[in-house]
């Protein structure tokens, strides 16, 4: 009997100290002290025999000495992979990047529809208007206003020695006729005859001339005529450029003065010096030029109409464009 509630009784002490290892400080139990008065207790520590503290402790709670610490893993013991553990959670459930690109292997944009730009929204290539066309109208050159006199040009000429063909002159051949003529004749350089009389066009080719404008209906008093040098080069030859440089601009100015409607320019020399081109006459003629706004016709010179008579018929059929012309002003 005795042995029997030591037993008890002990076990009683283990589950004390077994609820005081788990941090129970008080325990609310309603026992008689008289159970324990008459009960001697033992001071002596007693162990706890392993066999019972596994009857009270639940088996997957560790206690020091109670409990064989967990097992390490074998070292050799292959680690779980990565994809084993992914393979357990749900995100494996989700298609990995190869699987979802190959879900939008097949996907195709909507193709848009293309919209072809209508004729008005084509980019068009800028065209650049010309100032002669917008600021300023037509500012084709015109020919400058001159409030000179053909008196005052002379007057300027002088005895001109401003270029070499005055060493062989015997008279400075001036531009002559009339100062209000809607016709002007331009040729290239006095002849003989001319440089002895001082006049233009009064040699045999002179002559010729007069025969032309006649064809036309006018006379020579009517017309203005000049030349681009004033000075005849030395046997008959054409006036070089700087020679016709030089005494062009007098005749220029005379232009200015008169303001012809139509200037007729006699040969390739007067026609490349008045139009500054190096086209010769055979292909400029039978069509009218302009020199800044005033119309110009090139034909053959009279002299080398008195040459070569051949050529009269063209030269006859450029005069009809100039006489058609003027009289359409009319
Ligand atoms: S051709 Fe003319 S520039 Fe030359 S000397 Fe005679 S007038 Fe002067």
């Amino acid at each position: 009997m005795n042995s029997d509630f030591s037993d008890i009784l002990a076990d009683v002490k283990e589950q004390i100290l077994y609820l005081q290892e788990l941090g129970v400080e008080n325990l609310a139990v309603d026992l008689p002290e008289i159970m324990f008065a008459d009960v001697p207790v033992q001071p002596q520590k007693q162990t706890i025999p392993q066999e019972k503290l596994e009857r009270f402790v639940p088996v997957d709670l560790p206690l020091p000495g109670a409990v064989k610490p967990p097992q390490r893993s074998n070292a050799n013991e292959a680690k779980p992979s990565r994809s084993s553990l992914l393979e357990s959670t749900k995100l494996s459930r989700l298609p990995s990047l190869p699987k979802r690109d190959s879900i939008y292997t097949n996907y195709q944009e909507p193709k848009k529809p293309i919209i072809q730009p209508t004729e008005k929204e084509m980019p068009t290539k800028k065209t650049v208007e010309t100032p002669t066309e917008t600021l300023f109208g037509d500012i084709s050159q015109t020919l400058p206003e001159s409030k000179e006199t053909v008196e005052e040009i002379r007057a300027d000429i002088g005895n001109c020695t401003r270029c070499p063909l005055h060493e062989g002159r015997t008279k400075i051949v001036h531009s002559t006729g009339n100062l209000q003529a809607d016709l002007m004749f331009i040729g290239e350089a006095p002849g003989a005859d001319e440089d002895q009389k001082g006049e233009p066009f009064v040699g045999r080719a002179g002559q010729l001339l007069n025969k032309i404008i006649e064809a036309i209906g006018m006379k020579r008093e009517d017309v203005f005529i000049g030349n681009i040098n004033r000075c005849r080069p030395p046997g008959n030859r054409a006036p070089t450029l700087p020679e016709a440089e030089t005494c062009k601009p007098f005749l220029l100015r005379e232009i200015s003065v008169v303001r012809p409607k139509v200037i007729v320019v006699l040969g390739n020399t007067a026609c490349q010096n008045l139009l500054n081109t190096k086209v010769g006459i055979t292909k400029l003629r039978g069509n009218f030029q302009d020199y800044y706004g005033v119309k110009v016709m090139p034909t053959f010179h009279p002299a080398y109409l008195l040459r070569d008579p051949s050529k009269k018929r063209e030269t006859w059929e450029d005069m009809k464009i100039v006489r058609d012309y003027l009289n359409g002003l009319k």
